[in-house]
């Protein structure tokens, strides 16, 4: 079968939007096992991407830019910089990544430590 360069994309934009939220809506001061869940979560993420040269050179950088883990804002602009080198490597536009919790609002609201509705 041929590959699809539209599905691809949309596969990509779909993924980057969950990867962001997810890093934007990371706890300030996250646990140890916190902590390791969200690496663990980036690394299998990466095995489990089914774009296989996608993954492949994430795989990559992954080992030369391991996840950021101990705060929501390292988190999150260590996300941004390596969607950024993302990319790069695809001759995209680097985006700003001063805004990047604000960028990323997963429509919660405040509710992000209660367990209700
Ligand atoms: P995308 O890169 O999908 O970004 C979507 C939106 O996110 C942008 O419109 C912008 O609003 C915002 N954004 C852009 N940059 C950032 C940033 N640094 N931080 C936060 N938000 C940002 N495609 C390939 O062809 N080859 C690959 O090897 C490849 N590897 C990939 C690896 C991973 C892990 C993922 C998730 C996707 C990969 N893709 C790859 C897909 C590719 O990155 C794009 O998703 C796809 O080409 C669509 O690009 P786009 O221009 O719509 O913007």
């Amino acid at each position: 079968k041929m590959a699809n360069e539209t599905l691809k994309q949309e596969l990509g934009r779909a993924s980057w939007r969950l990867f962001h939220t997810i890093l934007a809506r990371y706890p300030d001061s996250p646990s140890q096992t916190e902590q390791s869940t969200l690496s663990s979560y980036i690394m299998l993420f990466a095995q489990v991407y089914p774009c296989g040269d996608c993954a492949r050179h994430f795989q990559k950088l992954l080992a030369s830019y391991p996840p950021q883990t101990k705060s929501r804002k390292t988190a999150a602009l260590w996300g941004c910089d390596i969607h950024n080198k993302v990319n790069e490597r695809l001759g995209k536009m680097e985006y700003d990544c001063t805004t990047i919790l604000e960028d990323y609002d997963c429509g919660c609201g405040s509710d992000e430590l209660e367990a209700d509705d």
